[in-house]
């Protein structure tokens, strides 16, 4: 029992480092990397695994059910606009950030190559 209680209390940090340690590393490989096609893939799929974890988070530092259920839409849009704001040059693979989320990118900040 009481080592279950150790754990509980430990649950938010550890859910928090995780979450922190995966998206450090989530952007550090869109940065590096300059394979387009696999920079989209794993983008995708960063954003559909932090939402468990960051709704995880709050479930684990007992947040109250109706404030983890409000924080649902919100992190739904914080993931939409990152697919918004965030695309990958095809042609020599940069990460391009647009913070502009009304006009998209349509070239290449680097290379100048046509993004679709
Ligand atoms: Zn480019």
């Amino acid at each position: 029992m009481e080592e279950q209680n150790q754990f509980l209390t430990i649950l938010p940090d550890l859910i928090g480092s995780v979450f922190f340690l995966f998206g450090v590393s989530v952007m550090l490989f869109l940065q590096i990397s300059r394979n387009a096609a696999l920079k989209r893939k794993i983008f995708r799929w960063s954003l559909v695994l932090m939402m468990p974890l960051v709704l995880g988070f709050f479930w684990a530092a007992n947040a109250p059910l109706p404030i983890i259920l409000g924080f649902i839409p919100g992190v739904v849009i914080i993931a939409l606009m990152n697919l918004r704001m965030i695309r990958f040059c095809g042609f020599c693979g940069k990460t391009l950030v647009n913070y502009n989320l009304i006009f998209r990118h349509k070239f290449c900040s680097d290379c100048g190559a046509s993004l679709k």
